[in-house]
């Protein structure tokens, strides 16, 4: 019997068959940081998201800070997609 590796990252079903493998695989990696959960800098709640583009606001405290489009982070972004 053939064992299956249970921990498999699951494709994104938002693209279906389109666009291509390439671009689908890298949606998936910037989707995945993009809705990873972050603790709230100010209060430690896991509330904190993004709100618009750049803007990562935490609903409990409603502190906000303005980061990057798909990743809180505070030194310079190397390009890794
Ligand atoms: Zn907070």
């Amino acid at each position: 019997m053939v064992k299956r590796n249970k921990h498999k990252i699951s494709r994104l079903k938002g693209l279906g068959v389109k666009y291509g493998a390439t671009v689908r695989k890298r949606y998936g990696m910037i989707y995945r940081v993009l809705k990873r959960k972050r603790r709230c800098p100010k209060c430690g709640s896991i509330k904190f998201d993004r709100k618009v583009q750049g803007i990562w606001c935490c609903s409990k405290c409603n502190y906000k800070v303005a980061s990057g489009t798909y990743d809180v982070s505070f030194e310079k972004s190397k390009s890794k997609y």
